[in-house]
């Protein structure tokens, strides 16, 4: 027989907490098995299944604790993978799956104050603006560190 899965070690990479380490709604899938934010069907990222001893496990992750987990794990496999850091044919399933994980899942959030990009792992501050007659009010977000704030 030949083995089937040629999917690169993502859930390894991204350092899934052990099973036996988490209360049970993580556990069972409910929430975010590291952040434990309430999940929905379309919120949740669901990651392959895990063995614990001989128990199957189906951890589910929110976007945002994905996209983060995808981000630190390429910024800590990239510098030692050689496929990954030739830059002409980067040939490496796991960076490329590890990127793809960081590219969906990165809500894609402007700079209120310098217009730019808000890129994975940047922290940045949440604002709200009252609306005028109840309609909710709106959301920006700034760089914690803003480029453009930090020179003025
Ligand atoms: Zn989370
Ligand atoms: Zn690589
Ligand atoms: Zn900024």
């Amino acid at each position: 027989m030949t083995p089937q899965t040629d999917r690169p070690p993502v859930e390894a990479a991204l350092a899934l907490p052990a099973r036996s380490s988490l209360d049970g709604e993580r556990a069972a899938g409910r929430v975010c098995v590291w952040g434990g934010e309430a999940l929905t069907i379309d919120t949740a990222v669901l990651l392959d299944e895990q063995r614990d001893g001989g128990a199957a496990w189906f951890p589910r992750a929110c976007r945002r604790c994905t996209a983060q987990r995808a981000h630190q794990a390429l910024v800590a496999h990239v510098p030692m993978c050689e496929r990954c850091r030739d830059e002409a044919r980067p040939d490496c399933a796991l960076g490329e799956e590890l990127r793809r994980l960081v590219a969906a899942h990165t809500p894609v959030r402007y700079c209120a104050s310098c217009a730019r990009q808000i890129g994975p792992g940047e922290e940045f501050e949440r604002h709200l603006t009252q609306a005028p007659s109840g309609t909710g009010g709106a959301a920006h977000y700034t760089h914690r560190a803003c480029p453009s704030r930090r020179s003025r």
